[in-house]
């Protein structure tokens, strides 16, 4: 495990093999090895930075049926809402005066959402607030769409490619839904200029240490700007509900082995880790992330925003969960920062260390 741990520090990369060898053997002196060698690399780029990013989370109607969440077309028990124009420029200019510079728009995949009327608010959004980023994440759509979408003014996007095993992705999904189109999208979005975030779920049902192989390595070869990795918690509506939650553990080991496959990496610390442990998101910053993405939805639609059970901050203000995510990271000396949080380049990365 050692050579492992120092080839993949080194060289960041191993062989699938190697990968899921790695993943097999985790155990506490491994853990520990890797998180220390994964806060130095990150210290070495991004310093004792921590970037916010405001999620606002837009819509909870969706055309799609993906088996794990709480969300699905299929969920009739699902409270559904859809936020105006008006409620997303308005959660917006709150989360400025509150020091965010980059916002997420996350939904479901909700047709309302056209071309137009999507372009439309991030030309808006980037109107009011030209020194902000903004990140989209709304699913699959045509490359067409990706690409009038930039035109408005959209910097970022996340697709989490949810796995890059194609028969542990049929495994998840409704046979409608392809494998194949949704790691089209991400080089889609790649080609067309975005920063772009992949990202799975640790612990989803089906999950094996050689399926994990196949993320780290579509990870050290795709190379996002960014990769959202959070446990999978199971929705009592959904037919996972009794499958088992991915495990802080585990989630806390491969942000480390994903700070060490690819150093610039944005990596948050997630809501999803925060929700299965009080800690989770200090724990996951002290594992090698730097980045936290809390709520800025309105408080009346949070709890309906459902992706899975007992999800956090689902009643506090946009200004409450600032100030106590600034405290958290205060305490284990860290600190957040009033930045769009680009990703630092590997020629800048070069001249800092
Ligand atoms: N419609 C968008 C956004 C999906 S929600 C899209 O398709 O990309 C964002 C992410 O939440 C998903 O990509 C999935 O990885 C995660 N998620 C969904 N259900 C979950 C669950 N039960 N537990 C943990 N994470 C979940």
């Amino acid at each position: 495990m050692k050579e492992l741990v120092d080839k993949l520090s080194e060289k960041h990369s191993l062989s699938e093999s190697e990968y899921a060898a790695l993943i097999r053997g985790r155990a506490l002196d491994i853990t520990a090895e890797l998180a220390g060698l994964a806060v130095q690399t990150r210290r070495a780029i991004y310093g004792n930075d921590v970037f916010t990013r405001g999620l606002i989370e837009i819509s909870s109607i969706c055309k799609n049926n993906c088996l794990y969440c709480g969300i699905r077309k299929d969920n009739h028990n699902a409270n559904r809402y859809r936020l105006t124009e008006d409620d997303i420029l308005s959660c917006a200019a709150e989360g400025y005066r509150l020091g965010f510079r980059t916002f997420v728009l996350q939904g479901g995949d909700d047709p309302f959402f056209t071309d137009p009327v999507l372009c439309g608010i991030v030309y808006k959004l980037k109107e009011n607030h030209s020194d902000c980023a903004v990140t989209l994440s709304m699913g699959e759509r045509s490359r067409e769409s990706y690409k009038q979408l930039f035109d408005a003014g959209a910097d970022r996007y996340l697709l989490r490619h949810e796995t890059a095993d194609p028969e542990h992705y049929a495994r998840l999904h409704p046979k409608e839904m392809s494998f194949a189109n949704r790691m089209q999208c991400l080089y889609d979005l790649r080609d067309i200029g975005y920063q772009v975030g992949c990202g799975f779920m640790v612990g989803s049902p089906f999950q094996t240490p050689e399926t994990l192989a196949k993320d780290l390595k579509f990870i050290e070869e795709f190379k996002p700007d960014m990769c959202g990795i959070g446990p999978f918690i199971p929705h009592h509506d959904t037919a996972f509900r009794d499958m088992p939650a991915g495990t802080v553990e585990e989630t806390l080991y491969l942000l480390s082995i994903i700070r060490l496959i690819h150093p610039p990496v944005l990596l948050p610390a997630t809501t999803a880790l925060g929700t299965i442990d009080p800690n989770g998101r200090e724990k996951g910053i002290q594992a090698g992330a730097n980045v936290v993405m809390p709520n800025l939805s309105p408080v009346e639609v949070r709890g309906k925003y459902e992706l899975y059970d007992n999800k956090i901050c689902t009643g506090e203000e946009s200004a409450q969960c600032r100030q106590c995510l600034d405290t958290r990271m205060r305490a284990i000396g860290y600190r957040l920062v009033v930045d769009r949080g680009d990703i630092k380049r590997q020629t800048e990365v070069n001249s800092n260390v």
